[in-house]
């Protein structure tokens, strides 16, 4: 379904706005949302980014805020009345720089707050007064904490990408910043998955909230090829050079599973030269964001990326997406390849298993996305080159391969690993297995595995001390026990 923005009546400058940046007509989740976020009812909305879905709650929120819109020069009068939740810098960045073209013909007044930089001229902004306040949780409640931000006249609050907000173990910080906000408000929740620990969330949060879904969350694109290759770790990078360069891909996202792999395939494949950068949650946001501008500019040919680092991008048609490392939720899995295949283009989408508990997770995969998968042996084209990556492998190693304190970090840019026994026990047919007959075990759903008790994040949610000046702020966040809880 889609329709024109003209349909909404919306107000002139937003209409002017949207008109500007070339939108003629609405996306499915824009034509689907807006209407219902107008008439002022919560939302659970199931869309990925890539489908508008920013402009979907921005616009109607915007609309929303227009009736508080005044020329005052006072901080007062400019109480945040909207706030905007996202897992990391790059997405919230993002988002706050859509609202503020959408804005741009309004008196509204916006900012955003994240992690990683200084926090005084995000001071200065937030003292100015703010309508419509974009942020990362643990920044938030710095802000909060130091008395920057005030959320006691809060109308309006979206949590965008809240999967990936529990996976990095925000629940805590979550339930914090709800606390402050009035009961009287309209929230939208965003999510790729309806998993237990998100209906659970909606359920504490939302009132009779309208749900809306735009696409199979599940499903990944016809358009894109898909192939699994199993490769032993050490000849993974071979492998990869080896298919960039007989399929002359131009430019690709690799993924892997952590920071410190993220970091040292980058350096690696540099070395060979391969024009790389590297996006995970240990570089500066300032590195992080010309890591990005370089790679939409076409200035380097690969990205190498966490999953937390890379959600969200807006970054589109993609040629070819690689998983260096198989991601350890299934879901990752679609959200990799979502990057490639875009908007009806192809898109090659490569896989790497090495074995062990690979098979597990490509099993995952298989059971999500409800198409076999054949693991393929890759055939190199030529010996002579191992013994110079053998070379560089070693130097590779001798340059600090045992686990150090970075691998602490390293687990908060890790997805959250299922306990093993909740996985399906199913192995991967191997490479050339006669054609199985009807499996019903593939007609069956995908269920995310379901828990007797409260989740782990519930517990600690309630066993968190109040510390501090209020009951509901923490002093101090400590994020590797938040890790460990969710
Ligand atoms: P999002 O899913 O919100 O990250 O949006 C993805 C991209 O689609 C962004 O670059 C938006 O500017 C663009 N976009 C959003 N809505 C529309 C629309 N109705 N028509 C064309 N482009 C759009």
């Amino acid at each position: 379904m889609t329709s024109s923005f003209s349909n909404l009546s919306l107000a002139e400058p937003l209409a002017r706005a949207v008109a500007e940046m070339g939108y003629e007509t609405m996306t499915p989740i824009q034509a689907q949302a807006i209407p219902v976020v107008l008439s002022g009812q919560d939302v659970m909305g199931a869309a990925q980014t890539g489908t508008g879905k920013t402009a979907a709650f921005s616009l109607p929120l915007l609309q929303r805020m227009l009736k508080h819109e005044n020329s005052s020069t006072s901080p007062a009068r400019h109480p945040v009345r909207a706030l905007v939740l996202l897992p990391t810098r790059e997405l919230a960045d993002q988002v706050a720089q859509q609202i503020k073209l959408y804005a741009k013909y309004t008196n509204l007044r916006s900012t955003v707050v994240f992690g990683g930089i200084d926090m005084k001229p995000q001071t200065l902004e937030l003292k100015k007064g703010v309508e419509v306040l974009v942020a990362t949780p643990g920044r938030l409640l710095d802000h909060i904490e130091a008395k920057n931000a005030v959320l006691n006249q809060v109308e309006y609050v979206v949590l965008d990408e809240a999967d990936r907000m529990l996976d990095i173990g925000f629940l805590p910080d979550l339930q914090r910043i709800l606390s402050y906000l009035p009961k009287q408000r309209t929230t939208l929740l965003f999510s790729a998955t309806f998993s237990p620990e998100i209906k659970r969330l909606a359920g504490s949060y939302l009132q009779s909230p309208v749900t809306i879904e735009v696409a199979r969350p599940n499903e990944t694109a016809s358009t894109v090829e898909q192939h699994f290759y199993s490769v032993p770790e050490d000849d993974k990078r071979r492998a990869l050079k080896q298919i960039v360069r007989q399929r002359g891909i131009t430019q690709a996202f690799v993924f892997v599973n952590s920071k410190l792999g993220c970091a040292r395939l980058a350096r690696s494949l540099e070395r060979d030269g391969l024009k790389t950068t590297a996006l995970h949650g240990d570089k500066s946001q300032d590195e992080r964001l010309k890591s990005l501008a370089a790679f939409k500019a076409g200035e380097v040919d690969l990205l190498v990326a966490t999953d937390v680092a890379a959600r969200g991008l807006d970054i589109k048609d993609v040629p070819a997406v690689f998983n260096f490392d198989i991601p350890f939720n299934a879901e990752d899995y679609v959200h990799r390849i979502g990057r490639t295949g875009r908007a009806g283009a192809s898109g090659l989408a490569v896989s790497f298993a090495s074995g062990g508990n690979d098979v597990r997770l490509v099993a995952d995969i298989e059971k999500l996305i409800k198409k076999k998968i054949e693991l393929e042996p890759v055939e190199f084209e030529d010996d002579r080159p191992r013994g110079r990556i053998n070379d560089g492998r070693r130097r590779w190693r001798e340059e600090g391969e045992a686990g150090d304190a970075r691998d602490v970090l390293d687990a908060l840019d890790r997805p959250r690993e299922r306990s093993a026994d909740s996985r399906p026990t199913r192995s991967v047919r191997p490479h050339r297995a006669p054609a199985a007959p009807r499996d019903p075990f593939f007609e069956k759903p995908y269920e995310a595995p379901e828990r007797e008790a409260a989740p782990a994040w519930e517990a600690t949610a309630k066993a968190t001390p109040a510390r501090g000046v209020s009951s509901n702020i923490k002093t101090k966040r400590k994020v590797p026990a938040l890790f460990k809880a969710s």
